[in-house]
């Protein structure tokens, strides 16, 4: 196999610039001059990998198809491209410095002192040229998370700038995001923070080769020339990247505008064509002029945070595309339910959605939006806690169980319908343990789930301790609840349904994780439409 060419994408001046939409589009773009992607992540916080992180920190833990809990970033290049990722494409210091130090007690450096250059340089050096070895790429994407200038990206920086000088011109290629700020008192947009990023990267010995500038207001052709001339890249290697008008998906096409694949591949000595990029002109050609609209409730706790739900929205937006809709995304907090009641907030909704969760505040609202949708007959879609919740609902007021709950919540409820799953009884350490990644399960005759999907038995990932309690099962199902989807053994309720509702289905797994915008998965398409005939049924009534 011949050796993949690296392209390593740093951030500067601030976080939170869009540096993973900016490789993950890069991605798309390189996909479609027909070449094989592979893109990673390096995080270089010491967490082990974003699995213990609180969403509030670090948005949505994304789940690969192996079990691995990776950044949200990771999302997006599944979204974007069709690189298959897996638990080397997301590494962290932490794990490099877990393995360097197993590697010193296990006397591997035959009595060294053991420090940061070379053992753990080369460790991440190693991380890094393994996800070119696993599957059969032509190009590695690879982000580097954090802020030129955080002291603890420096061992990455200088990695990779051995590999640059290791792999040598024509195989490496350095490209910088950056700010460049719009000052609105002035009238002005300022380099000078990109500059100074810049040479802060020489510093260490890296020279970008182009720079992607993130920037509210087109960048003049005289803005363009001082970043050239000062960052000492070449004019047209100076990439503007505006903030999107519509949409994400937006960002190949405006990367393309600005000849970024045909540069690219120049620089990596590749002679390809120009991207084609039809589907995707499609899929933005949908997004801007839709010929429906719908809103729907995400009734969830982290709803403040853009990033804590990231998949979720991105799969409704999915869905919507697919419908031809666009689909306003309400987002409401729990404990606004608990406080005004369902009726109130949830009012004139076409369809309701509760996503994955830990913790006990704002359940109880939740289990009201749910009820609200059952009875109100509003098209509904729960997602692991959402499917757990929905359980609950049922069990109190359609069973008349009462106090029905999971002992995440309630330890002591007399109707324990969602309980601790067998293999998570002996569990003590909290990093990685949960039940996690892909599982096949199989779907029952006759349900909307199966003609949704239009397959038997798929599979999907899983982030999750508690499970829907089998000594319930019976008593559930006779009372109209559907056990619409299990593990191939029967063992564990991975999908409900209900009946003489327009749509109701939650699932145990995240479909989320599998959604992309030009395939919406089905759970999602099949929601959407159903708020859309949920909307329309309104207006005749
Ligand atoms: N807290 C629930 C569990 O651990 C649900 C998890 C989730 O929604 N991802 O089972």
């Amino acid at each position: 196999m011949t050796q993949p060419k690296y392209i390593f994408v740093t951030g500067g001046v601030v976080s939170s610039l869009g540096k993973g939409l900016t490789a993950a589009s890069l991605g798309t773009l390189l996909e479609n001059c027909g070449l094989r992607v592979s893109l990673m992540k390096f995080d270089p916080y010491l967490n082990v990998d974003p699995g213990t992180m609180n969403p509030f920190q670090h948005g949505e833990v994304y789940v690969l198809d192996d079990g691995a809990e990776t950044d949200l970033d990771l999302g997006h290049y599944e979204r974007f491209t069709d690189s298959r990722l897996a638990r080397p494409n997301s590494v962290t210091s932490g794990q490099i410095y877990q393995a360097v130090l197993e590697n010193e007690r296990k006397g591997d450096y035959l009595g060294q002192t053991v420090q940061v250059i070379p053992h753990v340089t080369n460790e991440i050096k190693r991380r890094i040229k393994q996800v070119g070895q696993q599957s059969p790429s032509d190009v590695v994407i690879c982000e580097i998370g954090g802020t030129t200038g955080d002291i603890e990206g420096l061992a990455v920086l200088e990695a990779i700038r051995q590999m640059g000088h290791e792999m040598g011109p024509g195989n490496t290629l350095f490209i910088h995001v950056t700010l460049v700020p719009y000052i609105r008192v002035a009238g002005e947009i300022k380099t000078k923070p990109t500059q100074q990023s810049v040479a802060k990267l020489r510093e260490i010995g890296i020279t970008p080769q182009i720079m992607v500038c993130r920037s509210e207001k087109p960048i003049e052709e005289s803005v363009r020339k001082k970043i050239a001339l000062f960052c000492n890249v070449a004019e047209e290697a100076v990439i503007e990247e505006m903030d999107v008008k519509h949409s994400i998906y937006e960002v190949p096409l405006m990367l393309q505008q600005e000849k970024m694949d045909d540069l690219v591949c120049r620089w990596l000595r590749l002679r390809l064509p120009p991207a084609k990029m039809i589907t995707w002109k499609r899929i933005i050609h949908r997004i801007v002029e839709p010929k429906h609209h719908v809103r729907i409730a995400v009734v969830g706790k982290y709803i403040g945070l853009q990033d804590a739900y990231k998949s979720v929205y991105e799969a409704i937006h999915h869905g919507g595309i697919a419908n031809n809709a666009r689909v306003e995304i309400v987002k409401v907090d729990a404990e606004d339910i608990e406080e005004h009641g369902a009726a109130r907030v949830l009012r004139g909704m076409a369809g309701i959605l509760v996503p994955g969760g830990f913790g006990n505040r704002g359940i109880e609202g939740k289990i009201k939006a749910v009820q609200y949708a059952r009875q109100n007959k509003v098209p509904y879609l729960g997602l692991c806690l959402g499917m757990q919740i929905a359980t609950i609902e049922f069990a109190r007021n359609v069973c008349g169980l009462k106090g029905a709950h999971s002992t995440e919540f309630a330890p002591e409820s007399p109707h324990p319908v969602i309980c601790l799953l067998e293999e998570q009884k002996n569990v003590k350490r909290m990093g990685a343990t949960m039940r996690l990644g892909a599982q096949a399960c199989k779907l029952a005759h006759g349900t909307r789930s199966r003609a949704l999907y239009g397959a038997e038995i798929i599979s999907e990932r899983h982030r999750h301790r508690y499970e829907f309690n089998n000594d319930y099962r019976r008593q559930l199902a006779e009372n109209g609840l559907v056990l619409a989807g299990t593990t191939l053994d029967g063992e564990l309720v991975e999908l409900i349904e209900q009946k003489n509702h327009p749509f109701f289905i939650a699932s145990q797994f995240h479909p989320e994780f599998k959604s992309k915008p030009h395939r919406a998965h089905p759970l999602f398409r099949g929601f959407v439409e159903a708020a859309l005939r949920q909307k329309a049924g309104k207006r005749r009534a």
